[in-house]
């Protein structure tokens, strides 16, 4: 399908990109930028700004849409990666920092330990920083959530990623019905609640809408709508893109319906420009 002109991303500064790589690779960490080729990647690098991505590089997980490596023995957790990622948003300078994970199904605890440090190190390191947390489903382990609900992060974030008729396909080893259950866990628990979709996944607009009607009723305050970018040839193709005008009638609609924050557009990932409704609230 060919790519039309609002699908097409200029890359940013490169200087911001080897730059920001270099001071990872110092300390060894890995971002989700990186691993899931995103498209805004010279741009957030070069601000800079970052979503580290905890727990290894290699998910446990085969979701069609990602291209983070997967396998079935990913690596040792790493003991020093909180202190590290504290360190590393320190030297960047950053107010917002978002951390996320691959899934770690072989873990006793789906690595909520890890965030739950990981948290309690950046908050420890930085006065006045605000931390935003990208979490798998943990399958629904209430023990596990505790673990990171108890480490108060500023925002729980947790991607439905797609309308409940493609889960089969795009997310085979989720239920959509057990991610909203994070959600509302997580609304119970008095924290601010995010999630996100991709949209040219095949869902229809009907869906769409549906969808953000189930976040808003599982207490999610704020919603990103992407659109999905095949990255490599071995992920899902791309079955449409949607125009700028129909992102903007999504927002419109998950504003009208009562979400108090839809960043939609082409380009919008859960992290993409995070800051803003993290300094909004
Ligand atoms: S939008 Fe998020 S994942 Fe993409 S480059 Fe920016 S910070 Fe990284």
């Amino acid at each position: 399908m060919r790519l039309p002109d609002w699908a097409k991303k200029k890359l940013g500064a490169s200087g911001g990109i080897h730059a920001m790589k270099a001071i990872l690779r110092k300390r060894g960490l890995h971002t989700v930028c990186e691993s899931a080729r995103c498209p805004n990647i010279g741009e957030c690098f070069s601000k800079p700004t970052a979503t580290f991505m905890i727990l290894g590089g290699v998910c446990t997980r085969r979701c069609g849409f990602c291209s983070v490596d997967k396998h079935q023995s990913p690596l040792l957790v790493d003991p020093h990666e909180p202190a590290n990622i504290a360190l590393t948003a320190k030297e960047l300078g950053l107010r917002h920092v978002v951390v996320t994970s691959v899934t770690r199904d072989d873990l006793a605890d789906g690595g909520a330990g890890q965030f739950a440090l990981t948290i309690k190190a950046i908050k420890d390191t930085i006065s006045d920083i605000s931390v935003e947390v990208l979490t798998p489903d943990f399958n629904g382990d209430e023990a596990a959530l505790r673990l990171v609900f108890d480490a108060r992060p500023d925002i729980f974030n947790h991607n439905v990623e797609t309308v409940p008729s493609l889960y089969p396909v795009v997310r085979p080893q989720a239920d959509y019905r057990s991610s909203l259950g994070v959600l509302k866990a997580a609304h119970s628990d008095g924290l601010l609640v995010k999630s996100g979709i991709m949209a040219g996944l095949g869902e229809d607009g009907g869906e769409v809408k549906a969808t953000l009607r189930d976040l808003l009723e599982a207490g999610c305050d704020a919603v990103t709508i992407g659109q999905y970018l095949q990255p490599t040839r071995n992920n899902l193709p791309v079955k449409e893109y949607v125009t700028p005008e129909i992102f903007k009638e999504y927002e419109a609609y998950g504003l009208e319906i009562g979400l108090k924050h839809v960043y939609s557009g082409t380009f919008v990932r859960s992290s993409y420009n995070a800051e803003i409704f993290a300094s909004s609230r």
